[in-house]
């Protein structure tokens, strides 16, 4: 463990230890360990992707999702997946 006097950047907290050495130029991005993991369930499990689509039942817009989509031509959004 790396000991020292570092500033929580989500909650305002002191960290006093680490368990790597912070590179200084991203010492205001470091989290204390309790931030750290509620960071970790929040994010999403799977990166999504940004597009401009459009619903092949609905013609509703779809502008991101889950999978990297190989026919567009055949595209369903949420709504319509679900049904
Ligand atoms: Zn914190
Ligand atoms: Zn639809």
């Amino acid at each position: 463990m790396f000991t020292g006097n570092w500033k929580c950047g989500g909650c305002g907290g002191a960290i006093t230890e680490l368990p790597f050495e912070p590179d200084p130029a991203r010492a205001d991005s470091l989290k204390c360990m309790d931030c750290h993991k509620k960071g970790q369930s929040d994010r999403p499990e799977k990166a999504m992707h940004e597009g401009n689509w459009s619903c092949a039942d609905c013609g509703g817009a779809i502008t991101s999702l889950p999978f990297e989509p190989r026919d567009t031509s055949n595209l369903k959004c949420r709504d319509c997946f679900r049904k």
